[in-house]
């Protein structure tokens, strides 16, 4: 069958320091940072990218750490919880990693079968979660700090806080080819292709607060799309079931449209064809400050108006 949406393609959130940041996701979670650029639409913030190696589709997670932001509020309306997965069996080292780090973290549960997390926050109280699961066939990836028997592989799913389900759960169905693969209480799993890495969970919270911008929140969730003429597709799509989305824009290493889904959570649909080895060699992805044609002449202010920041890999071998 011919897929529109194929799964997810990256999650993105609001930090408030890029040097925290980068330790949390690169150094404690182990994820390689693909891209090093700028907010296209604030050129003196940073985006950065964490993915596996190359930052495939289903394996990025990107920050604007805008310097100082207030913190938001978790609730609904929003991406609650982002999970990554990791093999079944690594549990036991995860939470002696944590610890190590002095970070929190709850103690282990079981959400569907075959499927254990626990939930915890970087240094913005953004939730996160490790669920070690024996469905992920991916490989993972390692950067020496974690075995690789250990490590993060991508994504497992996201998690989204919604008054209801029915009109989220439709859009999913109707208009991005997901199925309803799960169900349990009022958690509700769809996914594109069905396999870890893929996965939305509504979590049905009528009775939650409704979720604030800030610090520690999600902003978007992007969904993959093969290519530009298939994103077309969906656009059209989209605009005939009466969603306000936005013209395509050019993000360097995708393409991108925008609308908000009927909860409130912004999605995004972005093209997977380009990727991050479009402006750097697979070896080198992250290393150099990358900025987009139309930036580069004010190379010089953006990166005086940027603070450095740099991975210690040593900080954090285990
Ligand atoms: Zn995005």
């Amino acid at each position: 069958m011919n897929h529109q949406i194929t799964g997810l393609h990256h999650v993105t959130a609001i930090a408030s320091d890029a040097q925290k940041n980068l330790d949390f996701y690169a150094g404690v979670l182990g994820l390689r940072m693909v891209k090093k650029t700028i907010n296209f639409d604030a050129p003196d913030v940073y985006h950065l990218y964490y993915g596996n190696e190359t930052g495939e589709p289903g394996t990025i997670m990107t920050f604007f750490p805008f310097a100082g932001l207030v913190r938001g509020r978790k609730g609904k309306g929003q991406l609650t919880v982002t999970s990554f997965s990791i093999p079944m069996d690594s549990l036991d080292y995860w939470m002696k990693r944590l610890k190590k780090f002095n970070i929190p973290y709850t103690a282990p549960q079981e959400r569907f079968e075959k499927e254990v997390f626990i939930y915890f926050e970087d240094n913005d109280g953004l939730g996160v979660e490790l669920v070690a699961n024996s469905i992920d066939e991916r490989k993972g990836f390692s950067y020496g700090q974690i075995p690789l028997e250990y490590a993060v592989k991508g994504f497992f799913g996201v998690s989204l806080a919604e008054e209801g389900y029915e009109r989220t759960a439709g859009l999913l169905t109707n208009k991005m080819n997901h199925q309803l693969i799960a169900e349990k209480g009022n958690i509700f799993r769809f996914s594109a292709s069905g396999k870890a890495g893929d996965f939305v969970d509504i979590n049905c919270s009528p009775d939650a607060i409704r979720g604030l911008g800030g610090s520690g929140t999600v902003h978007h969730l992007a969904f993959a799309t093969p290519d530009d003429k298939v994103q077309l597709e969906v656009r059209e799509n989209l605009l005939i079931g009466g969603y306000n989305v936005t013209p395509v824009l050019d993000r360097q290493y995708f393409h991108s449209i925008y609308f908000k889904e009927p909860g409130g959570v912004l999605f995004e649909i972005a093209t997977s064809d380009i990727g991050f080895t479009y402006d750097e060699s697979k070896e080198h992805l992250g290393e150099a400050l990358k900025l987009p044609p139309w930036e580069e002449a004010h190379r010089p202010s953006i990166e005086n108006a940027l603070k450095e920041i740099s991975l210690n890999i040593e900080k954090f071998m285990d």
